[in-house]
């Protein structure tokens, strides 16, 4: 069962990745003008999360398409591990979800509202997006975490923490919530950063998840902690992950395989297989 994966990630890994992929939504945010509320958008209601792509497409500038035609339905609470080459469209397609980009064609709903029919706000504050590059303030942990849901109380701060497996280095800080990091203060690794992230998306509680996992290389055991926030993370919400690890790529609903910007497969790993694909193909 493991063999095929493990071919699988191999060939991806031999793809060159382009600028690590969220990043770019941090700058986004800063950079590119907001797209706007529509003059119908109202509030969205609290959302199931059944996400609908419908024929969607999109391109950065008019000459060259980044997505073409892509129809996807994902379930209410649903895990999707999007897999493919480096330029595949995987990021793109994802940031559309938050409307941090329009389709040129085609819809995006979600519970069946269309994205531009709901306040950016009240979509945004329902999707939660933890990627692998995590910007830090040079403040307290406190406030880093409570980034998440600002006005949350500290206990609400050390359950979200505890869930992001951060409660122990919490404990051996000396200053504990109050540890300032970032530029001036204390240092945190990779893999706390991320465990940050993760923190302040449990407080956030959202029904939707948008994950890009980290390609960076961590040690076992951090890599394993991380992994099994991230599980718990998931549990009850639609998840939608930019897939680099096995036990991800193993354990999500269904796998989407991307390529040039159409989406090439899509179903659990079994179905892949046997339907001897591309996934096959490379699994084989
Ligand atoms: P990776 O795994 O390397 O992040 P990906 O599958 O997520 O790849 P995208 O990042 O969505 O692919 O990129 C798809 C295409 O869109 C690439 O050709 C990329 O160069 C281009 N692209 C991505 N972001 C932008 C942007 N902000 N402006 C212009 N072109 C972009």
């Amino acid at each position: 069962f493991f063999r095929p994966l493990e071919k699988i990630a191999a060939v991806l890994e031999t793809y060159p990745r382009g600028i690590a992929g969220f990043r770019r939504y941090l700058e986004l945010l800063e950079t590119e003008p907001e797209i706007a509320d529509s003059a119908d958008a109202r509030p969205a209601p609290a959302l199931r999360g059944q996400i609908a792509f419908e024929q969607v497409s999109f391109g950065y500038d008019l000459e060259r398409p980044v997505l073409r035609d892509i129809s996807l339905e994902v379930q209410a609470g649903e895990t999707v591990a999007f897999v493919g080459p480096s330029g595949a469209g995987k990021t793109t397609l994802l940031a559309l979800v938050p409307r941090f980009y329009e389709p040129d064609g085609g819809r995006i709903t979600i519970d069946g509202l269309p994205l531009d029919k709901m306040t950016l706000d009240s979509l945004r504050s329902q999707i939660g997006i933890v990627s692998q590059d995590v910007f830090l303030f040079g403040s307290t942990l406190r406030d880093n975490i409570a980034y998440g849901r600002l006005g949350a109380s500290d206990d609400e701060i050390l359950a979200a923490a505890a869930k992001a497996q951060l409660a122990t280095l919490i404990e051996t800080l000396p200053e504990g919530l109050d540890t300032l990091v970032g530029e001036r203060g204390v240092m945190l690794s990779g893999g706390q950063k991320q465990r940050v992230a993760i923190a302040r998306a449990f407080l956030k509680n959202p029904p939707i998840l948008i994950l890009d996992e980290a390609t960076s290389a961590l040690d076992r055991e951090t890599e394993r902690e991380i992994q099994a926030a991230l599980e718990a993370l998931a549990v009850g919400r639609t998840t939608l992950v930019i897939a680099h690890r096995l036990t991800t790529i193993r354990n999500a609903d269904r796998i989407v395989v991307m390529e040039n910007g159409q989406m090439r497969e899509a179903g659990a790993h079994h179905e892949l297989i046997s339907q001897g694909g591309l996934y096959a193909r490379l699994a084989s």
